[in-house]
């Protein structure tokens, strides 16, 4: 596995392995790696043959009272998962290499975007459509996947591909969990014992709802449970989204509805 730092040295990389008629795949990432992204990898291998991995945590994704500082970082753990699961390139660029060199148009989120996340987060999605712009325009790969996890972020990155007709294939993957049925999240490093304990019922809520399709009753179970706060719990895309506190960490699932 190649570490590169610096867009100017990525780009003569990747041409040449496109040049060898490799198919690029590519994995954005903001690091503090589990499972869930690992599963991504695999799924980018299965469907190319030069994958590329990035790691950036990305500031304008965050409000100003946000984890941004907080945010866990594990760079060496991070390298050693990277090369087992089969990484060709791990880019690990700067603030300055993304956001002052030569890049001048700022995009907009578009309509997956409105509501859910947005209500809580109104200046998220940009942020994210701006940083994956950034580095679809960096590594230029052939296919992208993101975790089905961040449901709307899927959608809003999709919408963002299809405005600007950008030539790239996105694949959504399955959620990784936990054996509890806890979705895998390098925020729950933030979790107590005893809150761990109370995540793990969220997706069992969010079960029980696909059965009775009663919001009152989940969110009401998920209080009395110990989460101090529901954010959202609504219905789109054929899923159920939530989003609920847990202490002072913000925990998002969602599942398939029947
Ligand atoms: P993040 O590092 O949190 O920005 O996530 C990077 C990518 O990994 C995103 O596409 C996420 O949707 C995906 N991801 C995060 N957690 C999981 C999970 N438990 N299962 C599948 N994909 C995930």
């Amino acid at each position: 596995m190649r570490i590169i730092r610096t867009i100017k040295n990525l780009k003569p990389e990747i041409a040449d392995s496109r040049d060898n008629g490799l198919k690029i795949g590519f994995v954005p990432t903001m690091g503090a790696l589990h499972d869930g992204h690992l599963s991504l990898v695999k799924y980018a291998r299965e469907h190319s043959n030069f994958v590329v991995v990035s790691i950036f945590v990305n500031p304008t994704q965050f409000a100003p009272n946000e984890d941004f500082d907080s945010y866990p970082r594990n760079e060496t753990d991070d390298k050693e998962m990277l090369e087992a699961a089969g990484t060709d390139i791990l880019f690990l660029p700067c603030s300055d290499e993304l956001y002052n060199d030569g890049f001048d148009s700022d995009i907009k989120a578009g309509v997956a975007s409105n509501g859910l996340e947005s209500i809580f987060r109104p200046t998220h999605f940009d942020g994210v459509v701006n940083i994956v712009n950034r580095l679809f325009e960096a590594v230029k790969p052939d296919i992208a996947v993101f975790g089905e996890k961040d449901y709307q972020q899927l959608q809003v990155i999709r919408e963002m591909v299809g405005n600007l007709d950008i030539p790239i294939e996105i694949i959504g993957a399955p959620i990784m969990r936990d054996s509890h049925g806890l979705a895998l999240s390098s925020r729950n490093a933030y979790l107590s014992a005893a809150e761990l304990k109370i995540a793990r019922t969220l997706n069992k809520v969010l079960q029980e709802y696909v059965q009775n399709n009663d919001i009152d009753t989940a969110k009401n179970i998920l209080l009395s449970n110990g989460f101090n706060k529901i954010d959202y719990i609504e219905e789109r895309w054929g899923r159920v989204l939530i989003a609920a506190w847990l202490g002072t960490t913000r925990l998002i699932d969602n599942i398939q509805l029947k």
